[in-house]
């Protein structure tokens, strides 16, 4: 069978040492005799997956004691309308316009109060990091977008928000690079590009956060029940935290978020590098904010996108087209994406661009 690369935004590539070891374990756990997908989650052998979880992810991430973890559902689309819902209370938030998904955000916190726009980049395509931010004084947060998916742009380094809780949806480069977790409020991310399947979301939150979180809320959208609960309160998507518990497992076994870094710029370098010699591919983004997950680019044509996208395939090269809102070409090198692939990338690129230049 031809060897696929796959370069689809979320659900992504997951690690094969990962795929494997959970299908050496699909159907005897632990020697157990039964599959981690049939047990309790309440038994000894999940309890010990989960917290294994999520102390790998305090080791990884250096989350300090005054934080709590949560693995949560909903996807990030929820916590779109619950981090305001518990902590707007109706008051005002900034939040930063850097593309489609922070504009989401900020459509369900108006739901609970105020948002100001601190900066917007929708003048110019979303294709660039808002660098003028005019916070406000009394902000309960300010809300960023560390990785717009769609639009292929990143924050390089985060804004300083002094005692104002900084919040950052970091769905699609979460564990691709080391930051400072200290700095922030509140991380939160869906798991499905570099944590493992869809179905569980990471909320990371600090606890003065939870503890300031509005009363008398429905159940399941009050962080303090989770919380409370570690995650438990009812049955949590077991089969997907193991997973993630593998992932964590080779972060691990790579180096951790250090050597991860340093292989998501090789490979950034080397896709931009191609891009920018080339006459043929025009990367969206602005040079400097540009996303070293998810990298966007154009052809002259639409019909010349569409034949890339065709040919890409037939060589195995899956998942190549922009999102639908925006059209062109994004390829998404997440984690489990080798240098390799993106070397085989950028070699079809430029034989693609060869031929069609004659
Ligand atoms: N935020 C970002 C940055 C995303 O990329 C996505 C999904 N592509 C979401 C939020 C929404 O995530 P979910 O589908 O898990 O709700």
């Amino acid at each position: 069978m031809l060897k696929k690369y796959n370069f689809y935004a979320g659900p992504a590539i997951l690690p094969h040492d990962v795929l494997v070891k959970a299908q050496k374990e699909l159907l005897d756990f632990n020697g157990i005799g039964l599959s981690i997908m049939e047990i309790s989650h309440r038994s000894k052998d999940f309890e010990k997956v989960i917290t294994t979880a999520e102390s790998k992810i305090r080791n990884l991430l250096n989350v300090p004691e005054s934080y709590s973890v949560l693995f949560l559902q909903g996807g990030a689309s929820l916590q779109f309308g619950m981090i305001p819902m518990n902590l707007l209370q109706g008051k005002s938030a900034d939040y930063v316009n850097s593309g489609a998904w922070a504009k989401k955000a900020i459509k369900e916190a108006k739901h609970f109060g105020t948002v100001n726009v601190a900066a917007s980049s929708e003048d110019k395509n979303f294709n660039y990091i808002p660098k003028n931010l005019n916070f406000s004084q009394n902000a309960r947060y300010v809300h960023i977008t560390s990785n717009e998916t769609i639009g292929g742009i990143q924050w390089h380094t985060f804004p300083e928000t002094g005692n104002i809780p900084l919040i950052a949806d970091m769905s699609s480069d979460i564990f691709s690079r080391g930051f400072n977790t200290s700095a922030f409020g509140l991380i939160y991310a869906g798991a499905q590009k570099n944590m493992g399947p869809a179905g569980v979301t990471l909320v990371i939150i600090r606890n003065d956060l939870v503890e300031a979180s509005a009363e008398n809320l429905t159940t399941m959208l009050s962080f303090k029940t989770h919380v409370e609960g570690k995650s438990l309160y009812n049955t949590p998507p077991c089969f997907a935290i193991y997973i993630i518990k593998l992932v964590l497992d080779w972060i691990e076994s790579l180096g951790g978020l250090k050597a991860i870094e340093k292989i998501n710029n090789q490979k950034a370098d080397l896709l931009y590098q191609t891009i920018d010699n080339s006459r043929l591919y025009k990367g969206t983004a602005e040079i400097s904010d540009r996303s070293k997950m998810n990298v966007t680019f154009r052809l002259s044509s639409e019909d010349l996108e569409n034949q890339f996208i065709q040919e890409a395939l037939e060589s195995g090269f899956i998942g190549l087209k922009g999102h639908r809102s925006v059209g062109g070409i994004r390829a998404s090198i997440y984690n489990a994406m080798s240098l390799e692939g993106v070397e085989k990338l950028t070699d079809f690129m430029k034989e693609f661009e060869k031929k069609v230049s004659g």
